[in-house]
Formats: structure tokens, C-alpha cells, sequence
């Protein structure tokens, strides 16, 4: 991992105190599944406990009934191991409600929380703005007594949903608005918790079970992205007023954002409901589970990870950044072929009906070990229809009428006619090539460009699906409604040929199919029905 501005804070915590366990964790609430962001929280805290000899626990943050999920328990576990790392512990906020509910006490015969019966309306009335102090709940002032009987009775369920809830006492004059005697805990009566089923109908708030969570599992360094910058405030409050000897410290790094993409569980939520993306898999999402089906590895995002690194500072990363590294993992792993994924037809017309020629080339331009392949060139082939346009233009890098093309591996061909049908639509186009020119020291060659193509005899029909970004536009604000920018485009399915021993070609699912980009081979293709995923595009493909 490359040295980031927490290591700085943990070696000099080390330096000065030679006994310290560093011990990080990460702490997903199971209310969706894991996106890239989690990914870079993951490799932080994973690797900052690896290379100082500490521990990393995974906590499922597992307070709040209303939105959570077993499944979603589930799959994070699963994303988790793809990824490659092994926690040493897996731990369960919901495991420490007895505790929760031993510290509210405490703080309350401290005389630092009380019963609030104040309505969710009213709490955030008076708790003022940015601008405007808060008022002081009527109930504030209650005696530590009533408070204690108050509390006792909310938990064994006397009281409905939102008529009371228990409030830290801190002031409603605070400049930091989260310290206005902020929600410690609330009741959650119609939801069952997954785990503890309804045996409690009071819960933590988060602010109030992460930072005892972090204390009960002994955690030194509780790392959490910006927005928790407000929060630590009151999670240092927290500590300090339940007496705890050795308290956690929270530090902040800024969250992951990349270009036309958004990594937040609750839009991802909203962009299945609108229909825009199918799941949470979806190959346009950055979830784990969509990077997973689109083709990218675990080392393509880990790496990702680590090269972005740690900053206190906003940034938006490109997409691109992410694509390289999948380039460079599969480049060196990855058997190159020919496909056409638009295809338009040649007819090489002074090449006789049954011309057959069998060319031998390698699997990998560089990687000699990875062997060869057989390719064969008849009369009539197929050619990308962007490689050709219909009208001469001098020095054209496309086949056009009059102009000359090379043909990869192949000969040099001239375009000569073009047979259309009622419609105008080309239906071939009749090609000339020229039998001195296979050989590389043509000088010809030089001039000309050189496109893929691929037999019509040697073919068989494949799908191709090719994924672009799901948003038009590079930030996308929280104040801005996402689904006005959303790109209606960012799925083509493409239908044209490969070759017919593709199978036989294709590595671990993985093929890269000259001067368009790297393919999954769909997991629900078949000999006869065969769809390849565009994992991503090569540099020059537009
Ligand atoms: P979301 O905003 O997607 O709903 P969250 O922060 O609510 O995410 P949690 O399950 O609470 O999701 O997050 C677990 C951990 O992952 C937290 O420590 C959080 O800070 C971190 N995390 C979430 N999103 C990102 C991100 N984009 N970049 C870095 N870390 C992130
Ligand atoms: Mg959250």
C-alpha cells in the first residue's frame, strides 16, 4: 500500500507507545450490497492492519431493523472473499444491544440524557439551523428518576412508535449540529430484526452504537469517510461521558467518487426501481457484484484501490483509471481473436467460389507460450461497417470506393463496387485484393491501415454487449436529481460473427477481440447461442 496520511498518524502512534494493537475494522450496515467505495474502505482498513501487524474486524453496523437484510449479510461475506481477503474476526453490532442499553443508563443517572416525548416534527424544529440556536425540549429538564422509569418502560414496549425517544443532553446552542442533543435511541416496533427478532424495540442510533462498537472490539483506529467529520465530535462525547479507559479514534478520508457513475446503496436502490439498471449485478454498476459479471478481476480492483490512495481531499476519479488496470491484468493472461461486431460484407471477387486459405497466426502478439491459431480467408468476408465508408477521401484510415484497406494478416484490398439493395442499403461491397501483399515486407503495407475481418464460411452468429456510462454527466451533485441524467444508451447489443472455434480460444471466460476490446464470455451462452460482455473497450475503439 502506498504510504498515506493515517500510516503517518499510526507510526508515530507506535513510536509512541510501543505496546499498541493497531486494530481496524470495516463496518458495513447490511442494507445493500457492496459497491467500489467499500472496496477502497475494505483495502484501507485490510491493509493498514496487515502491514503494522494488527487486526481487521468485519462488523455488520446491524442497529436499525427498518431497511436491514440476512441477504444482504450474505452477500457482503461473498463479495468479500472474491475480493480475496480474509477478516479476522466477523462481529455483530446487534451482539452488544444488552451493552448499548447498560451505557444509555449510565449516561442517564450521569444526568446526560433524558426521555424526550417531542415528535420527529418538533425534534427538528427546535434543534434551529445552521444560523439559529435550538430551543430546549419542555421535556429536557425531567428528573434522572422519571428518566431511568421512562427509558425501562420504552424497552419493555409501553410506548408507541415515535412518542418518545432517549436524547443525549449536550446543548441546543452547539455550533456543530449534530451535538444539539443529538438521538441516542429510538423505538422500532413494526420491523423484526433479522437476528434478535423482536426481543428489542429499542434501538441504537448509529452515532450511538458505532463508537461503543468500536470500543467494545478494542478497535485503535476507526477509520470512516469525511461526512463522519461532525460525528466525531460526539463520538469522542460519547466515550468520554460512559468512562471508558482506552478510547478508539476516529480518523476521515475522503469517499471514493468516479466520473458518470454514483456509488451510494440508496440511488443504486432507486435506479433499480425506475427500471434503469435490472439489479444490484447489473454490469453497469459499480457494485462488486456488477464489476464481477461485467469480468473484472479481484487484482484489477484492488490494485485500483491502492493506486488511488488516502487524501483528506474531494476528488472524482476517472472511470478510465479503473479500466487500465483491468487492461493490465487480462493483457498479459488474455488469447487475442477476431470478431465483427457490426458487420457489413466484402466479396473478394477475383478470388475464385471455393478459395481457402488457411493463415496461421499468434494467440498473443508478445506471449509466444500462448501458442497459435488457424485462421481462414475466403471470397466473402465480413468487416466492421465503421471500418468503411462509402465515399473516396484521400488518405482515408476506412476501406472506401477506390481506396485500399490491409486486411489483417491478410492481403491489401481495393473497393470497387457496391451492390445495394431497394432500400439503398448496402448489401456488399465488391473488393479487389492484391496477391503480392501478404508478405510484411510490402512496401504498400505501410500505407495503409489494417483492419479486423473474419469469414462468413467460418463463422457463427455471437451477441455483444457493450456498456457505456449510465449518466451523462461527470458530477453528479446530491442536490441534483440523478434520474434527469441518465444515459437512455448505456446498454448496445451488437449481433455479428466470430469465429467458429472461438471455444477453443478463450481463456478463464476471457477473450480480446482485436481493436474492439476484452470479452466475458456470458455465463448463459451455448454453442448455438453465444453473447459475449464487453469487460472494457481498447483505447482506440470508439
Ligand atoms: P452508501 O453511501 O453507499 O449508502 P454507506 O456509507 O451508508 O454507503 P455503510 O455500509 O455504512 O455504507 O459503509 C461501510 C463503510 O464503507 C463505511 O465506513 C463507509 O465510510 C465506507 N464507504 C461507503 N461508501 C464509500 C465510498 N464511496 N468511498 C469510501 N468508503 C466508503
Ligand atoms: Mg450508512
Amino acid at each position: 500500500m502506498k504510504e498515506n496520511f493515517i500510516e503517518k498518524i499510526i507510526k508515530k502512534d507506535i513510536k509512541n507507545n510501543k505496546d499498541i494493537k493497531i486494530k481496524t475494522r470495516f463496518p458495513p450496515e447490511p442494507n445493500g450490497h457492496l459497491h467500489i467505495g467499500h472496496a477502497k474502505s475494505i483495502f484501507i482498513n485490510f491493509s493498514i492492519a496487515k502491514k503494522y501487524n494488527g487486526k481487521c474486524n468485519l462488523r455488520f453496523d446491524d442497529t436499525n431493523p427498518r431497511k436491514e437484510n440476512k441477504k444482504y449479510i450474505t452477500s457482503i461475506k461473498k463479495d468479500i472473499k472474491w475480493l480475496g481477503l480474509k477478516f479476522n474476526n466477523i462481529k455483530y453490532s446487534s451482539k452488544y444491544f444488552n451493552k448499548f442499553y447498560k451505557y444509555a443508563i449510565i449516561l442517564i443517572k450521569k444526568g446526560l440524557a433524558y426521555v424526550d416525548n417531542l415528535n420527529k416534527k418538533d425534534i427538528k424544529k427546535y434543534r434551529g439551523t445552521l444560523n439559529k440556536k435550538g430551543e430546549n425540549s419542555p421535556y429536557r429538564n425531567r428528573k434522572i428518576m422519571e428518566n431511568i422509569f421512562l427509558f425501562k418502560k420504552m424497552k419493555k414496549g409501553k410506548f408507541n412508535e415515535g412518542s418518545c425517544c432517549l436524547r443525549a443532553k449536550i446543548s441546543m446552542s452547539s455550533k456543530i449540529i449534530i451535538m444539539r442533543d443529538p438521538v441516542l435511541y429510538r423505538i422500532i416496533k413494526k420491523y423484526k430484526h433479522y437476528k434478535t427478532k423482536y426481543k428489542w424495540c429499542i434501538y441504537p442510533t448509529y452515532d450511538f452504537a458505532h463508537c461503543i462498537s468500536d470500543y467494545i472490539e478494542k478497535i485503535s483506529h476507526s477509520i470512516c469517510t469525511l461526512e463522519f467529520l461532525d460525528n466525531k465530535t460526539l463520538y469522542n462525547w460519547i466515550l468520554k461521558n460512559i468512562d471508558v479507559k482506552k478510547k478508539p479514534r476516529q480518523y476521515e478520508f475522503s469517499r471514493l467518487n468516479i466520473e458518470n457513475s454514483i456509488l451510494s446503496k440508496r440511488k443504486i436502490k432507486l435506479l433499480i426501481k425506475n427500471k434503469i439498471v435490472k439489479n444490484w449485478s447489473d454490469p453497469r454498476l459499480l457494485t462488486i457484484s456488477g464489476l464481477r459479471k461485467r469480468g473484472y478481476t479481484p487484482k484489477s480492483i484492488m490494485k485500483f484501490c491502492n493506486n488511488i490512495g488516502v487524501t483528506k481531499k474531494e476528488s472524482l476519479i476517472q472511470i478510465s483509471n479503473l479500466e487500465n488496470h483491468i487492461k493490465k491484468d487480462l493483457d498479459k493472461k488474455v488469447n487475442r481473436a477476431m470478431a465483427v461486431i457490426n458487420p457489413i460484407k466484402i466479396i473478394i471477387y477475383n478470388l475464385p467460389d471455393n478459395y481457402k486459405k488457411k493463415i496461421i497466426i499468434p494467440n498473443h502478439p508478445k506471449i509466444k507460450k500462448l501458442g497459435t491459431q488457424n485462421i481462414i480467408l475466403r471470397r466473402e468476408i465480413y468487416i466492421e461497417k465503421k471500418d468503411f465508408q462509402e465515399n473516396y477521401k484521400k488518405k482515408s484510415k476506412k476501406l472506401c470506393l477506390n481506396g485500399t484497406v490491409k486486411l489483417r494478416y491478410s492481403y491489401i484490398i481495393k473497393a470497387k463496387k457496391i451492390k445495394k439493395n431497394k432500400f439503398n442499403k448496402i448489401k456488399a461491397i465488391y473488393c479487389k485484393y492484391y496477391k503480392e501483399t501478404l508478405s510484411k515486407k510490402n512496401k504498400k503495407i505501410k500505407k495503409n491501415s489494417i483492419i479486423h475481418w473474419i469469414s462468413k464460411k467460418d463463422s457463427i452468429n455471437s451477441k455483444f454487449k457493450i456498456y457505456k456510462n449510465l449518466f451523462n454527466i461527470k458530477k453528479l451533485d446530491k442536490q441534483k436529481k440523478i434520474i434527469n441524467y441518465v444515459n437512455s444508451n448505456s446498454l448496445i447489443i451488437r449481433e455479428g460473427f466470430v469465429q467458429k472455434d472461438i471455444f477453443s480460444k478463450i481463456i478463464k471466460n476471457y477473450i480480446q477481440f482485436e481493436r474492439i476490446g476484452y470479452f466475458f464470455l456470458d455465463k448463459k451462452s451455448t454453442k448455438k447461442n453465444v453473447t459475449f460482455n464487453c469487460v472494457v473497450k481498447l483505447k482506440n475503439h470508439k
